[in-house]
């Protein structure tokens, strides 16, 4: 994506993925998430078990069975709630957003993202959301080669440039995977987007800052800001109802928000400022459920300040030196010795589709 095309104004301090997409697609664009029934190695075993600290993770089983024709009636129902709320929305990007998308053997994957393309004119694109650890070089191929044909994000878990908390978060893996990812995924044709997490227990300003300044290092196209919440039935959730852990103020957020976007060069799209989940699954903080406003809050603050992304970007900082580290063969074992999910059965979405 040419995200050169506007400039920053008073009017729009950072670089706004709405904005963005306008400008490419010519109109209002919207993401519509789809499960398409991938696992994910933080949770069966292939890197770890038990998964994010932060994820409910529970329906991630191995043999979990989602229709792929689900992937056809999750659109026709995402795409016509999307267009209930937002009248002028124009197109859409499939969105396969929970667990690891990218977990399954590649000619799988392929005949996965193809379908929810084949779908209807109206689906402009692709955004896959997975970890660093999962993309071998394959993946990257297959997603290089889509991306020659449409729009393409590849959504990768980066969540902290600290290795201590991505221990905290149970990751299960380390910042050198993305630095191995990026280094193997950047100038490609696709879009790369950092997953970012601030606000995590253990990491101060300074620790959220290095995040920040690591972006442009890594030379990601987009970021993803999210605060650090915490829902139901979750280890960071009774963490939390126990009461030891204690969730960023919204004063403290939106003060890093500003300062991280200060940051990172002024060409990176910002995909989001913050993060939240349905109100009756979210333990705390409650004040992320007011989005809007929080968004204003930030614009209002970078007005205040006089701020904009990337003023305070250093094209000349330095990282410390990060070993990168390639995908782990267990993953790539796991997935040769499980073959095709189960989850996923192309005739049955095939027949769905040509009715
Ligand atoms: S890597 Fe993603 S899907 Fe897997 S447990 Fe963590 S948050 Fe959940």
């Amino acid at each position: 994506m040419n995200s050169q095309q506007y400039a920053l104004t008073p009017n729009a301090r950072f670089r706004a993925f709405g904005t963005t997409l306008k400008l490419r697609f010519g109109g209002r664009v919207q993401r519509i998430s789809i499960d398409a029934g991938f696992t994910c190695p933080n949770v069966d075993g292939a890197v770890a078990k038990g998964g994010c600290n932060f994820c409910d993770n529970r329906s991630f089983s191995p043999s979990r069975r989602v229709r792929l024709a689900a992937v056809h009636d999750q659109l026709v129902r995402g795409i016509s709630s999307v267009r209930k709320r937002y009248k002028t929305v124009g197109a859409f990007i499939a969105y396969f957003q929970p667990a690891t998308n990218t977990y399954a053997p590649v000619d799988q994957l392929e005949e996965v993202y193809r379908l929810a393309l084949a779908h209807s004119p109206e689906i402009v694109g692709l955004a896959i959301g997975t970890r660093p650890d999962c993309v071998p070089d394959p993946v990257l191929e297959l997603v290089d080669q889509l991306a020659g044909e449409t729009y393409v994000s590849l959504e990768l878990g980066m969540q902290s440039r600290h290795d201590r908390t991505l221990q905290w978060m149970n990751r299960a893996h380390r910042h050198g995977h993305m630095v191995d990812a990026m280094n193997r995924a950047r100038n490609r044709r696709f879009e790369t987007c950092a997953h970012v997490i601030l606000g995590v227990p253990g990491e101060n300003y300074d620790n959220m800052m290095h995040t920040a300044r690591s972006i442009g290092v890594l030379g990601v196209g987009a970021v993803k800001l999210h605060n650090l919440y915490a829902v139901r039935d979750t280890p960071l959730g009774d963490s939390v109802l126990a009461g030891e852990v204690k969730m960023m103020s919204r004063e403290e957020y939106i003060h890093a928000v500003v300062d991280f976007l200060r940051l990172i060069p002024e060409h990176v799209v910002v995909e989001r400022v913050s993060g939240d989940a349905p109100p009756d699954y979210l333990i705390e903080p409650k004040w992320c459920l007011e989005k809007a406003s929080l968004r204003s809050d930030i614009e209002s603050e970078m007005q205040r300040l006089d701020a904009y992304q990337g003023d305070r970007y250093d094209p000349d900082w330095q990282d410390e030196p990060i070993d990168p580290l390639s995908t782990p063969q267990s993953i790539s074992d796991r997935i040769g010795t499980r073959g095709r999910l189960p989850v996923l059965r192309m005739q049955d979405a095939a027949s769905r589709i040509t009715r």
